[in-house]
């Protein structure tokens, strides 16, 4: 019987490997996010750099290298070369919804359009939370609160973008949770407060009922319903990944995020974030930060709702 090479007990049938060595699952996980955190200062320095992040393939743990410029890939993996894959992949590059979109649809509820009514801007409400027993929604940050916002702007659904109005405000931005430059970034998220005679429901549009929350796991199936792409399947390909995303005004570096491959089609695009990313038990495992034609970025929940005090409106 072979043995674990971290914890040295035997492997049985719950047998993985990482640069040739063999380890249970979570020895494995463990090994190569301390491989990660070791390669990673080094990989987000490279201008080539997309994310770096832990993949399970055949059972094998991968450091999986996103990077929009091959050759560039082959000086780290002279320095980083246990585990690690490359894959090719275009920066990600926040830019503004291309079309405008009309989604209105009350209750107020997850999976539709929502902006800062002051700002050409949409993203997609990822579902109505309750903050000190008041019901919000929670969103993008980039859809409630772009650059210049105030606390307390009005927010409509649709968003003016889309089409929207005066008569489809239905409340005001209250709490915000934005990155800065730097690569201590978790999440772009706010919330806004929704006025009492508007209607909600802890539902999603064309899913349904939301379950709990859930932890993202590798090679979990995932579903999601956006303002732009509708509802779409995907599968979590990385975790622990660390991933950098173009803003107008330069990089953000984002740490503990999980990545999104697409399927039949995009799992998403511009005006998509803040989409939640749901298992198919329709827990929430995520909210959508940003995507390329290729690959979404996702925030895990629990720390988003953490950071606000917020708890999911399920029914
Ligand atoms: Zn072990």
């Amino acid at each position: 019987m072979s043995k674990c090479d971290l914890c040295e007990k035997e492997l049985g049938k719950n047998e993985y490997s990482l640069g040739g060595r063999n380890y249970h699952f979570s020895c494995g996980y463990e090994t190569a996010f301390a491989l990660k955190e070791a390669a990673v200062n080094y990989a987000f320095k490279m201008n080539s750099f997309v994310a770096l992040g832990i993949s399970l393939v055949n059972r094998e743990f991968l450091l999986n290298l996103f990077s929009n410029n091959f050759r560039e890939n082959e000086t780290i993996s002279a320095t980083f070369n246990v585990g690690l894959w490359r894959t090719n992949s275009p920066s990600i590059i926040i830019k503004p919804p291309e079309s405008p979109k009309f989604t209105k649809i009350r209750p107020v509820q997850g999976g539709v359009s929502i902006g800062n009514v002051n700002f050409p801007v949409a993203g997609t409400i990822g579902g109505v939370v309750i903050i000190e027993n008041e019901f919000c929604i929670l969103s993008s940050g980039r859809a409630l609160a772009p650059e210049n916002f105030e606390l307390r702007d009005e927010v409509s659904q649709d968003a003016f973008f889309d089409g929207g109005n005066e008569k489809d405000i239905i409340g005001f931005l209250s709490s915000t949770a934005l990155p800065v430059k730097g690569n201590s970034n978790t999440m772009d998220c706010a919330v806004a407060v929704v006025y009492e005679d508007v209607g909600v429901a802890g539902r999603i549009v064309r899913i349904g009922n939301i379950g709990n929350t859930a932890e993202p796991l590798l090679g979990m199936k995932v579903m999601k319903r956006g303002r732009t792409t509708d509802t779409t399947q995907g599968v979590i390909i990385c975790t622990d990944a660390t991933v950098s995303v173009i803003y107008p005004d330069g990089e953000r570096i984002f740490r503990d995020q999980f990545i999104v491959a697409r399927e039949k089609s995009n799992f998403a695009l511009q005006g998509d974030e803040g989409s939640f990313v749901l298992n198919e038990n329709k827990d929430v495992v995520g909210i959508i930060l940003a995507s390329s034609n290729d690959i979404t970025v996702v925030s895990p929940i629990e720390p988003v709702l953490e950071r606000f005090g917020a708890r999911l409106l399920r029914v």
